[in-house]
């Protein structure tokens, strides 16, 4: 039980706020790691190499490009604000140099580590730059970035995903073709919010006249596939303001839509200024509502819910967040960033100064981490943690947990009668129809939404069996 209970912790269910139970996590590959509370020291996870050799390697990295405008109120994202240098134009700040320089160091270290083969021999099949605000880097630098990832693993581009985010009012037609020239082919666009007045209050550096800018740029340059990133549960937010902003996000037609709770973080201004349940922020009946109604509006429209925040026309999944969420291998690279490696979650320095360093003694600390593996209770909580990260990470997909099978694959090694202990777990739920039970038996998943909205109720219950 307390090993289940700091599991919780490190993952940030416990988080004893009326909230709780609202579903959401924040784009990208930094807000799922830091929710999930990896650091060098004790984020570790497992690769399938102990398994039976099952892993294919990492497919997927992640690159962190950290420069916004100004900090939004709410952001804890390891974050570079430029002021008044960041200009969205070719004129660039000196930092951008220095920082791809870092990049390029810190890939080109993992070239022993390709050549060892933890990528199985495959080449990337995803490429995520999140950040920060990545459309402020000016395309000469990105192709920088792709190259070394390329030099050092080979990107499959018959196929690849490649996604980049951007906000409104960082670019224009041309740079985003010119982004799309480089093989960009999905954009994630954080407009947050279609109401001017809610931009404001939560820092945003962008107005709704770029945000309808960015959306005819975007139609313009058609990459493959674009998201639209909005934000809900934010303060003096009204239903009828949300629901206005999904009429507007449907109405521009993009092939995905992801809608994030707002999380009141420590350190934020939000933090100060508000009491999370407590107006202006929305009480926890509203706040279910606000997820409803997106689920309703955007699965009438055609749009699958295929993650708990997530919504995509058929074949516009994000494939590399499906890689976060089937607890695949990663690389990642850049400030903040999390990579999931040899079996180890190791974050990277959130202060850029702390990172330039570690991307300097990069080799000696990576070999330590490494070598901290091995070893018998340390070993035991490694593969718990694996298992429970599957079981948290699934339930948030509309696919579920795949049950059947992980005696299997666990049993083996040291955790007993898992598929028991989960069904267990669920069968109050499955009872009030808050878990669903696959024809064949052999899988739940969440219902959509009413468990959804108890999603970490439900994780909670099945981790006290552990
Ligand atoms: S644009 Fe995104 S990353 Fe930048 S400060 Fe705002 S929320 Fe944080």
């Amino acid at each position: 039980m307390i090993a289940a209970r700091r599991a919780l912790r490190r993952r940030g269910l416990l988080r004893g706020s009326p909230r709780a139970e609202t579903p959401g996590l924040r784009r990208g590959a930094p807000c799922l790691l830091h929710a999930r509370g990896a650091t060098e020291s004790e984020g570790r996870g497992e690769n399938g190499g102990r398994f039976g050799g099952k892993d294919p390697g990492a497919r997927s990295a992640y690159v962190h490009l950290p420069f916004c405008k100004r900090k939004c109120f709410y952001c804890d994202f390891p974050v570079v604000a430029l002021g008044s240098e960041a200009t969205g134009t070719e004129a660039e700040p000196p930092i951008f140099e220095s920082y791809v320089n870092l990049l390029e160091r810190e890939v080109g270290r993992y070239a022993s580590d390709a050549a060892r083969g933890s990528s199985g021999g495959k080449k990337l099949d995803t490429v995520f730059f999140g950040g920060g605000t990545p459309s402020l880097i000016p395309p000469r630098q990105l192709e920088r970035v792709l190259r070394r990832l390329d030099d050092t693993f080979g990107i499959e581009w018959e196929g690849a995903e490649i996604s980049m985010e951007c906000d409104p009012g960082t670019f224009d037609r041309r740079r985003l073709r010119d982004y799309i020239d480089l093989g960009v082919n999905r954009i994630s666009m954080g407009v947050q919010s279609f109401d001017d007045r809610l931009l404001e209050l939560c820092g945003r550096s962008h107005t709704l006249r770029e945000v309808y800018q960015a959306i005819d740029d975007l139609h313009a340059a058609s990459p493959a596939s674009w998201s639209i990133d909005l934000m809900f549960g934010l303060p003096h937010q009204s239903l009828r303001a949300w629901e206005k902003t999904l009429d507007e996000a449907v109405a521009a037609e993009p092939s995905h839509v992801s809608c994030y709770d707002l999380q009141v973080e420590e350190a934020t201004p939000f933090a100060r200024w508000y009491e999370v349940g407590m107006a202006p922020l929305p009480d926890e009946d509203t706040s279910a509502e606000f997820f409803k109604m997106a689920s309703r509006r955007l699965g009438s429209e055609g749009y699958s819910h295929y993650e708990i925040s997530n919504y995509a026309r058929e074949g516009h999944e994000c494939r590399h967040n499906m890689a976060y969420w089937r607890n695949s291998p990663f690389y990642a690279f850049g400030l903040g960033s999390t990579s999931n490696l040899h079996g180890r979650r190791v974050q990277r320095p959130r202060k850029y100064k702390d990172y330039e360093a570690w991307v300097e003694d990069h080799d000696r600390r990576y070999l330590e981490l490494e070598q901290r593996g091995s070893g018998g209770e340390a070993e035991e909580q490694v593969v718990l943690d694996r298992l429970l990260d599957e079981v948290m990470l699934s339930l948030r997909l509309k696919d579920g947990l795949r049950v059947a099978g992980l005696d299997e694959t666990f049993g083996g090694c040291g955790i007993a009668d898992v598929e028991a202990r989960i069904m267990d777990a669920v069968t109050v739920h499955i009872e009030k129809k808050l878990v669903l039970l696959s024809e064949d038996g052999k899988s739940i998943r969440l219902s959509d939404p009413e468990g959804q909205l108890v999603s970490n109720s439900i994780i909670s219950d099945i981790f006290c069996k552990f």
